[in-house]
């Protein structure tokens, strides 16, 4: 028998924080698996209970803390613009305010390879730029036709075109394996469980999975050349997201450290694409190529599991930067060495977020950057979705936060407006 939920808000979350949220997206789950109602959950026994319903609550008497607004003003640098109307743009601002969001950055949902609208850009542009300081509005890259011959030219005449009308910066772009505008077929993924609140449970999700595959260009090849130098001429900073988190590209087995997460975001099992670890090489390529453009990479890079690594390509790529957006769980799993990281490279490492804004996700991010809480869960919510370790805050000082927060934002939009030619 096959049950059907429909998709909630949870859902829906979680599917912006990938960008799908652009997409028109399915009513309704496909090919749901059952999961019993939340209430016969708490009653099954630890020998029947299945990991992906797996909901501790913590049981030690330690301190929690509320942080609602950040300790020093903060800039956003990776939010997807959800706004499709003024009152929401104005309701984005309202909560901004209240967590002391001094900007951020609006990626705009234009979408990317064959589903590329221009008209996304000029409708998010003209409600968002209604707040000139307090939103740095982004286009994307135009990549229909990245697998046809004469891919390019068209590309950068509209890339100034929006630049032209008031975008300052070009992403969310991603890459996670089959190259920047190319398309990922397979099995359809898992996507957790969602939506039945902190007791667990909820419907297991199947999102669609498009047929057709299709090769863009990896961030280091020659056809992105122009592109890449065009973006440095208009001083435009890039967030480029290579690669995804490291257990996606692991076998979806009982030592697979991330399981829950990392089976619900499987490359695994997707024909044709580029590894983990050539994805990144590919990404330092490109930034040494193209010395002049600023590169802020999404999610750390994908290397929250080897900051060492990250920390060599910030060393020798000074245009290289990175965003702390949705993988805050990640790195608070191992706070000491994330916040050892971090007062090296606060220079380097912006905040971002990647949720639709929400008092609790702004909280939830200052309690893992600023306070020493230790093991708390915040499961079914975004940053603890599927996984089932508990986070730990870091306890940053004063200095690391005012540069994570604003300082190394401002210094990399600095930076590529210093290279911009005319
Ligand atoms: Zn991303």
């Amino acid at each position: 028998m096959k049950i059907r939920y429909k998709m909630n808000r949870r859902a829906w979350m979680m599917l912006s924080s990938t960008g799908l949220a652009m997409r028109p997206a399915p009513a309704q789950a496909q090919d749901a698996a059952p999961s019993p109602p939340a209430g016969d959950l708490d009653h099954v026994l630890p020998d029947e209970l299945l990991l992906k319903d797996y909901r501790p609550k913590s049981i030690y008497k330690i301190p929690v803390s509320e942080i609602p607004k950040a300790r020093y003003p903060a800039i956003d640098c990776h939010h997807h613009a959800q706004a499709r109307t003024q009152e929401q743009v104005d309701e984005e601002i309202r909560i901004m305010d209240a967590a002391r969001l001094e900007s951020s950055v609006a990626f705009c949902p234009v979408g990317e390879g064959p589903t590329y609208r221009a008209e996304a850009f000029d409708n998010a542009y003209k409600i968002y730029s209604r707040y000139p300081k307090r939103f740095y509005v982004y286009c994307g890259l135009d990549m229909r036709g990245v697998d046809q011959p004469g891919f390019g030219p068209a590309t950068i005449k509209e890339l100034e075109r929006c630049r032209k009308m008031g975008a300052v910066g070009v992403g969310e772009l991603h890459d996670k394996g089959m190259g920047i505008g190319g398309v990922i077929v397979g099995p359809p993924n898992w996507r957790g469980t969602m939506g039945s609140g902190r007791s667990g449970g909820g419907a297991t999700t199947r999102a669609r999975q498009p047929s057709t595959p299709i090769k863009g260009f990896h961030p280091d090849a020659p056809q992105l050349d122009a592109i890449w130098e065009k973006c440095a001429d208009l001083g435009m900073p890039v967030n480029l997201h290579v690669s995804d988190p490291y257990w996606s590209y692991l076998p979806q087995n009982r030592f697979n450290d991330g399981l829950m997460n990392g089976y619900s975001w499987r490359l695994d099992n997707k024909p044709g694409i580029m590894g983990h670890n050539d994805l990144i090489q590919s990404y330092e390529a490109a930034a040494k190529r193209h010395s002049r453009t600023v590169f802020i990479a999404s999610h750390l890079a994908n290397l929250d599991y080897d900051l060492t690594r990250l920390g060599q390509i910030f060393e020798r790529n000074p245009n290289f930067y990175a965003d702390l957006s949705a993988r805050f769980h990640e790195a608070s799993t191992v706070p000491r060495t994330t916040a050892e990281f971090l007062k090296k490279w606060s220079h380097r490492v912006v905040y971002g977020t990647d949720i639709p804004f929400s008092q609790h996700l702004f909280s939830l991010t200052y309690r893992i950057l600023e306070s020493t809480d230790e093991h708390f869960y915040d499961q079914d919510f975004y940053f603890n979705f599927n996984y089932h370790w508990p986070m730990y805050g870091m306890g940053l000082p004063d200095e690391v936060l005012k540069q994570v927060y604003r300082d190394a934002a401002l210094s990399a939009f600095e930076l590529a407006r210093s290279k911009a030619k005319g």
